[in-house]
């Protein structure tokens, strides 16, 4: 099915909005007739990598689970598009058997054999620390370190690191969280590109997204209902109750809102949309700051199908001018074209938004591995424009400079029967796949503890 999200273009049909995924779940909802009168065990909003999880341990432990979704497919900053056969991931992308919460669930979904493989080999801090380099930025690291550097030096790391945390300017984002990333990627650059950017699905990011989503719905357990942004959450003492206003289909009037209600909730949506949800009571003051600080990452991620097979062990960087900072080869497409992924750096001047004029977002590729004699031949184009998605506003994670020691605990605390669990605030890999999975499983596990199984006795059959 055709999911509203992304966009694609090719010589043939232009640019067009919408492109195909194993996401889109249709019937877009499975809700009885009854169901706005009934008591869910949970209510889960959000659909990403973190409140699937939430969803498949809650409903096979036999929770009654409802799944509010604002979007028309599962996945959230994690999707694939199918596109003549071979997959273009949209949002988070590579794996690694580092990653120990998300390597268990490709062995679960049968995804472990299914592995690609993107670049082409030819081509713990103690809290005073961490207090010392949470308070810095990127601009203050580079004013301590730029005398040990070469003018190449610093343009490659500059090119390369306004790809990781995707901000604006250096002065807004954290070198904590560098340092955190550092750590993860076992302090080494091989380590960094076989963990940040090598391993990928065969069959894309939205096939695990099915797996658990699909594992979910055959426990029966599962009741979900998509294109249903939430406006409202209330926590009265014995229930959580949501509302929803549905977004119409292309064309079509958006249908009244609608309530549900649940005993425990979990909010799943990213840090920098949570303050446009009202909560009743309100989320605490220092939820609310830090999601209208929100982090940083405004990267951009395009695709492009190209006719051009020399390209496929490429890796290409252009800084501080190009639109597209840093690429490389992907894959090859069945068609026998070469796939490249690039990532345009958010810096004033150059920030990409790829749709807004498809010719800039065509010649940035052009700029990028074209040149020295070479012209690029572009047969596709394919992105989702993070920046601009009214239900991420932004990419991965990157904190701002004393956001991880002011806010990540008050994030992660829940207010009465509502939880709160996204990657943006997970404990190990936060801003990745596996943070996603570890705090949807983290929520999932203590709301078993506090409700009994036995609690839907008279559930309806
Ligand atoms: P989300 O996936 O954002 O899920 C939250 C869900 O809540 C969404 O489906 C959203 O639609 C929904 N929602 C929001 N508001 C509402 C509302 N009002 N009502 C109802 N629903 C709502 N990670 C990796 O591990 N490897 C990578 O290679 C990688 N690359 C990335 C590249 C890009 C371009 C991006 C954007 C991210 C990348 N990441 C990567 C990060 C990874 O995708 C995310 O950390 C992870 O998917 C977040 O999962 P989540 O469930 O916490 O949040």
């Amino acid at each position: 099915y055709r999911s509203r999200d992304g966009f694609q273009w090719t010589k043939e049909t232009g640019l067009q909005a919408g492109i195909p995924s194993l996401g889109v779940i249709r019937p877009s909802n499975n809700l009885p007739s009854t169901a706005q009168s009934e008591l869910y065990d949970v209510v889960v909003i959000g659909g990403g990598y973190t409140g699937l999880t939430a969803i498949r341990d809650l409903a096979i432990a036999g929770y009654k689970v409802l799944l509010i979704e604002a979007r028309d497919r599962i996945g959230g900053r994690s999707w694939s598009s199918n596109i003549d056969n071979y997959p273009y991931e949209m949002g988070g992308t590579w794996i690694h058997w580092n990653q120990p919460f998300v390597w268990r669930e490709l062995f679960r979904y049968d995804l472990s054999t299914k592995i690609d493989i993107s670049i082409a080999k030819e081509g713990g801090l103690n809290s005073e620390a961490v207090a010392k380099y949470d308070k810095m930025s990127l601009a203050d690291r580079f004013a301590e370190v730029a005398h040990d550097m070469t003018p190449l030096e610093r343009n490659m790391f500059e090119a390369f690191l306004s790809i990781t945390c995707g901000s604006q300017t250096w002065e807004e984002a954290s070198f904590f969280e560098f340092l955190r990333w550092w750590a993860l990627m076992n302090y080494s650059y091989t380590d960094f590109i076989a963990l940040g950017l090598t391993y990928k699905f065969q069959t894309g990011q939205s096939s695990l997204a099915r797996g658990l989503f699909d594992e979910a719905l055959a426990t029966g357990n599962l009741t979900y209902v998509f294109d249903a942004p939430v406006t409202n959450v209330v926590d009265s003492a014995d229930a959580v109750s949501v509302t929803v206003a549905p977004r119409g289909q292309p064309g079509a009037a958006a249908a009244a809102t609608a309530s549900y209600r649940a005993r425990r909730g979990i909010c799943t949506v990213p840090l920098n949309v949570l303050y446009k949800i009202n909560f009743t009571p309100p989320l605490l003051g220092a939820k609310i700051e830090a999601s209208k600080l929100g982090h940083v990452n405004r990267v951009s991620k395009v695709h492009a199908e190209l006719a051009n097979t020399e390209l496929r062990s490429v890796g290409a960087f252009s800084w501080p001018s190009g639109k597209l900072t840093y690429g490389f080869g992907d894959g090859t497409t069945p068609a026998g074209n070469t796939h490249m992924v690039a990532f345009g750096s958010a810096h004033a001047g150059i920030h990409l938004q790829p749709e807004e004029n498809i010719e800039d977002t065509l010649a940035a590729w052009q700029n990028l591995v074209g040149g020295e004699g070479r012209q690029v031949d572009i047969r596709r184009v394919v992105f989702h424009n993070w920046h601009k998605d009214e239900f991420a506003q932004g990419a991965w994670e990157w904190l701002r400079p004393g956001m991880s020691t002011k806010y990540l605990d008050p994030l992660r605390e829940r207010q009465g029967n509502v939880l709160f669990a996204s990657a943006d605030w997970a404990m190990g890999w936060r801003g990745f796949i596996d943070g996603a999975i570890e705090d949807g499983g983290r929520a999932a596990k203590e709301i078993a503890s506090e409700i009994p199984v036995a609690s839907h006795a008279n559930w309806r059959v």
